[in-house]
């Protein structure tokens, strides 16, 4: 948004006569003659500035479950665990929903550079590939990126090791991530069909150390019919610089993971009961599962946290909303979405009272912008999401709204999204990497992102007339 835009907005909400951004990352919250919805928003803020509570449930998801790949015990035992907190802390309902989810087993990983230069490499085994049976050797064919392996002739692949090694860039919007990430989904399927052997990636990370970072190397549905690995930056640097000797370079690969077939899960959900129109739902979302290497702090710790702290206050603070709050926490997000794609498939008229949709999976950092993604016809409803913000230091962005990739299916459906994208500099750094653990979580940016969110569902649920739906998208399988 424009600043004379955000100043308008700021002076229409009274609570926000007086903006103070304390040095050190802070804020506090103005009070000034109010009406009573701006009351209540404030008492929500204060109520987050103050509060551990999201800190609290990342601190002891991390600490009581730790990895919870789909379909593992940690799954499970991350199922159970959010059943407990969200009737621990009082959600009117608390209920799962059965979700199947594909088994894949990591096992062990190790590669070496067998010529010119014989040394050990950092890797780890990407999400969906098969293992090797004892160790796979061959030439390395590099390329960049998809499109540039796309565009080697079939020969130059065939019987080779592929490797990608387009590096990511820090951005404080993480926006590097989609640019970099198609040469991990789909960079060892577009090398198995060339007829290489293996696949190995440059991680998509933005770190400098020697751990590698996993993600899923699923496309479409499809598993790589051969072994893919991502080695560490560091260790792609070493083979990349051994390749600029310009002599052939030989890998050898050996990974013990395998696929055991699906397992079950569940969408745990917890709601708040709306005063006025129960039936009627503002839903948050983040994803339980996570990566197996780290204990899923950042991702998703943070997000679960966030949003059933950011749900309770809402709920709780200020008298009952009108409408009702729902908290998913969604199954298996990393290998294949299955919980995302599993929500979104319920009855049109249940679907068409989701007024709107927010969630939160890039870390714990502070919220950097405000967008939308409303009919023209909201625009007011928008500038006062702003306005309700800017207490907080939010700035409006003048990009649509993403939603995420959890309501992915339930925006393409055409439910109006919004996002509160928080400041990602270095979420990529621990992203899917074993370094991904409760160190890195940042309590301060987790009470920021509670409060923006408590705000943004507090007023949605409050709001007189909803955002009205968008037209579904056609193409129902375009990820972004
Ligand atoms: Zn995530």
């Amino acid at each position: 948004m424009r600043d004379g835009a955000r100043r308008r907005g700021a002076n229409r909400w009274r609570a926000a006569a007086v903006v103070a951004l304390l040095g050190g990352g802070g804020w506090a919250v103005a009070e000034a003659q109010e009406t009573p919805e701006a009351a209540a928003l404030r008492a929500i803020q204060t109520a987050a500035a103050t509060g551990d509570g999201a800190y609290g449930l990342v601190r002891s998801l991390t600490t009581e479950v730790g990895p919870r790949l789909a379909g593992s015990p940690g799954d499970r035992a991350a199922v159970a665990w959010a059943e407990r907190k969200l009737t621990e802390l009082g959600f009117d309902r608390v209920w799962s929903e059965p979700v199947e989810v594909p088994r894949w087993v990591r096992g062990e990983a190790a590669a070496e550079v067998v010529a010119p230069y014989p040394q050990p490499l950092a890797v780890a085994a990407l999400g969906g590939s098969p293992g090797t049976d004892g160790w796979l050797e061959g030439e390395v064919v590099a390329a960049p990126d998809v499109a540039a392996l796309e565009a080697l002739p079939d020969e130059a692949v065939r019987g080779r090791i592929v490797f990608l090694h387009r590096r990511m860039e820090r951005r404080p919007e993480g926006g590097a991530y989609g640019a970099v990430v198609p040469n991990r989904g789909k960079g060892p399927a577009v090398a198995a069909a060339k007829g290489a052997i293996a696949a190995v990636i440059r991680s998509v990370g933005t770190d400098s150390h020697r751990l590698p970072h996993t993600g899923s190397a699923r496309h479409e549905g499809k598993l790589p019919a051969i072994p893919a690995a991502a080695l560490s930056n560091p260790d792609a640097d070493l083979l990349e610089a051994q390749l600029a000797h310009g002599v052939p370079v030989r890998l050898r690969l050996r990974l013990g993971c395998r696929d055991e077939g699906t397992a079950s899960s569940a969408n745990v959900i917890g709601e708040i009961t709306g005063g006025e129109r129960p039936d009627e739902v503002v839903l948050l979302g983040a994803h339980l599962d996570s990566w197996d290497l780290g204990t899923g702090a950042e991702d998703d710790g943070a997000g679960v946290g966030v949003v059933i702290e950011a749900a309770r206050l809402a709920g709780r603070v200020g008298g009952p909303p009108r409408r009702s709050l729902r908290v998913v926490l969604f199954a298996n997000e990393e290998f294949g979405l299955s919980g995302g794609r599993a929500y979104a498939v319920r009855p049109a008229d249940e679907l068409a009272r989701h007024v709107a949709a927010l969630e939160s999976d890039l870390g714990s950092g502070r919220v950097r912008a405000l967008r939308t993604r409303f009919a023209p016809a909201d625009a007011k409803l928008a500038e006062r999401l702003a306005a309700a913000l800017a207490p907080l230091g939010i700035p409006v962005e003048a990009k649509e709204a993403y939603g995420g990739a959890d309501i992915g299916p339930l925006r393409r459906l055409g439910v109006p999204v919004v996002d509160l994208a928080p400041d990602a500099s270095t979420y990529f750094d621990v992203h899917h990497t074993a370094d991904d653990t409760l160190d890195k979580v940042s309590a301060e940016g987790l009470r920021h992102q509670v409060a923006a969110f408590a705000t943004v569902a507090r007023l949605l649920a409050d709001a007189t007339a909803a955002p009205a739906r968008l037209p579904a998208e056609e193409d129902q399988s375009r990820s972004r």
